[in-house]
């Protein structure tokens, strides 16, 4: 039976003013809706970001510790629900069960953290040139913030946006991807059933262009915190600046996995697989690119393809390795892609086909797919395309594999396998991205460390916890110079 669900404004459920709506599909078996949810248009998005304001004055004088304790509660309630939270993760968004469940962890690894922010959130005091003068500063909300979330993390990506932006005093309105509303919805209505007052955490469901466009551009909201595609988040950072809104994308990756002539060769094999093909390759940090030492190659190669062999594609609820595309349309761009790549002249050494038969026959499956005779310029080592298809390319020496590693347009994550301290070092340094893993794969990240990338990968602000996070993104520092004593006194004169 699919959801029925409402947008959330003001603590309450409701429809679209034009009572149109959307669904969402299992990407498994597209027979089964799994939600019905409002088409919203611009009377819808006015309203939800007027409830958000209006909540604005009491929510963001509410003391911090007081706002992270409804925080607390929700993390503690998502924890308890994260079996059907998890399965509601696979079911919707295709990533097999062990990762829906992780998708869920995640949200609550993030509420626990943010929970705790609402007690530290510090600023600084420092001594004034001047008697009787103090100096600090101070972070303070921005105000209404707009969350545009991708589908790839359904449940995570939005906990990772509400959670900061609400200890830190901001409302909010999320807007998740069509694709996956459900899971957005049942976390957002968690989180609110832990105690939020009506109008801080609001929902508007809908596509990007129309419900998106139109909230990333309103008058009302004074930040926006997106996660998608680079051309979209593009344009997003360009809107934010021309109407000076506090703006923070994080966009798409190229991600590389270097492998060593010392590499530990089993290790990097295995990273080399999940980083390719977890989550079916649909993660911004997945690695795309494998980039092998001449000198190993074969011996890679040669592992790589017999571990590759023994993945099951299938659906995530029953066992599967790797699970579907989100939707037809990624399944599509992901086999022009593949079609891409055979015109180009690289050579496929396993997958490169839809897999379509039996219980596959309803679904987005693509076997897991990697090109070899893979050309640095080629397009399928350059672009985004966001599936499991890895790109493996050959570097002669260190230095070139580095040359290779950076030689595109983004910037978000990368991984040496190497048992060498000094090439360690050297690539930690040298690699252009926001992200580095040395002797593991480019996925993995936790939320205590800033995330985002570089180049075509990030703009602005960047993600989740500790300094220079996410509490930068959802606050604005305020400096205070309070004088007492009793007289003018004049800095840099006096
Ligand atoms: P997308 O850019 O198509 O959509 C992301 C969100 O933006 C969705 O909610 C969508 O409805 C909305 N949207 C689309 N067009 C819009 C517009 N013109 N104005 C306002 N909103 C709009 O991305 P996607 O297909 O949902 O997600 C996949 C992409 O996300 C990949 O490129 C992936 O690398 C990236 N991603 C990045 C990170 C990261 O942290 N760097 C994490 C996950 C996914």
């Amino acid at each position: 039976m699919p959801f029925k669900i409402g947008n959330l404004i003001k603590g309450k459920y409701c429809q679209a003013a034009s009572k149109e709506t959307i669904k969402s599909l299992n990407p498994a078996d597209a027979r089964d809706v799994v939600g019905i949810v409002p088409a919203s248009g611009p009377r819808d998005v006015d309203a939800a970001v007027a409830a958000a304001k209006n909540a604005f004055p009491a929510w963001s004088t509410t003391p911090a510790p007081k706002r992270a304790e409804i925080i607390y509660r929700a993390a503690e309630a998502i924890l308890k629900d994260k079996t059907r939270l998890g399965r509601l993760v696979t079911r919707e968004m295709g990533k097999i069960l062990p990762e829906g469940l992780g998708d869920v962890q995640e949200a609550v690894d993030m509420a626990y953290y943010m929970a705790g922010e609402g007690r530290r959130m510090s600023g600084q005091t420092v001594p004034s040139e001047l008697a009787d003068k103090d100096c600090k500063s101070v972070r303070v909300p921005v105000g209404v913030f707009a969350l545009i979330t991708p589908w790839n993390f359904p449940t995570a990506i939005p906990a990772w946006k509400i959670f900061p932006a609400l200890v830190a005093g901001n409302t909010v309105v999320l807007k998740p991807s069509s694709l996956t509303p459900v899971c957005a919805a049942m976390l957002a209505d968690i989180v609110n059933r832990a105690g939020l007052p009506p109008g801080v955490l609001n929902i508007v469901h809908g596509p990007g262009e129309t419900t998106g466009t139109y909230l990333a551009a309103h008058h009302g909201i004074d930040g926006i915190s997106f996660t998608g595609s680079s051309a979209v988040g593009h344009r997003i950072a360009t809107l934010a600046l021309a109407n000076h809104k506090e703006y923070s994308c994080e966009m798409g990756g190229k991600n590389p996995i270097i492998v060593m002539d010392d590499a530990n060769l089993d290790q990097a094999v295995k990273g080399a697989l999940w980083g390719a093909f977890g989550t079916t390759g649909q993660r911004c940090t997945a690695a795309s690119r494998l980039i092998v030492h001449t000198k190993i190659y074969a011996r890679f190669i040669s592992s790589f393809v017999k571990a590759a062999k023994k993945l099951k594609l299938g659906d995530g609820l029953r066992g599967a390795d790797v699970g579907p595309l989100i939707s037809l349309d990624q399944m599509k761009k992901v086999l022009a892609y593949i079609e891409i790549g055979k015109k180009e002249g690289a050579r496929v050494l396993f997958g490169g086909n839809r897999a379509a038969t039996g219980a596959l026959k309803n679904g987005n499956f693509i076997s897991p797919t990697a090109f070899t005779d893979v050309k640095p310029d080629m397009r399928i080592a350059q672009e985004e395309i966001f599936g499991p298809v890895v790109s493996i390319l050959k570097a002669e020496t260190f230095k070139d594999a580095i040359a290779k590693a950076n030689g595109v347009d983004y910037g978000l994550s990368s991984a040496i396998y190497t048992q060498n301290v000094n090439n360690c070092a050297i690539a930690e340094r040298d690699l252009d991205t926001g992200i580095v893993y040395i002797n593991a794969p480019t996925i993995g990240a936790e939320i205590q460390l800033p995330f985002g990338g570089f180049k075509k990968s990030g703009f602005g602000r960047k993600e989740a916890g500790g300094r220079g996070g996410a509490l930068d993104t959802f606050t604005r520092w305020k400096v205070v110079y309070r004088d007492f004593s009793g007289a003018l006194q004049k800095a840099q004169i006096d």
